[in-house]
């Protein structure tokens, strides 16, 4: 499983960090993940409550932000929404775009203490 991998490197990091900070708990952990990544914000959920077990991490808030897949289009210099994987531009049918947004897949913030 794909998410698997991304979730325990993931939290190397948050503990990491944790240390660094001096952390003894941590909180609310905020993950953004684009709806191009290839990672199912509920596998991730599940792989994150079993691998946080045992470590500062357990318990606490898990939140996984959608962030939607946006592309440009480099005929019309519009920005729009990308259907299905698809970047076509919806106003000249161009694909000659850009994608913008869609692939994020990190650790947006980390609160604890
Ligand atoms: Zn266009």
């Amino acid at each position: 499983m794909h998410e698997a991998a991304i979730v325990e490197s993931a939290l190397e990091l948050i503990l990491a960090k944790a240390e660094e900070h001096q952390l003894t708990k941590i909180r609310r952990i905020t993950a953004k993940v684009g709806e191009l990544s290839g990672a199912l914000p509920d596998a991730m959920q599940f792989v994150f409550q079993n691998a946080s077990q045992g470590t500062i991490a357990e318990g606490s808030d898990f939140i996984i932000e959608q962030v939607e897949a946006t592309a440009s289009c480099g005929s019309c210099d519009i920005t729009f929404p990308i259907l299905y994987y698809h970047p076509v531009c919806p106003s000249c049918g161009g694909l000659d775009n850009q994608v913008l947004t869609g692939y994020e897949l990190y650790i947006d913030t980390m609160e604890g203490d």
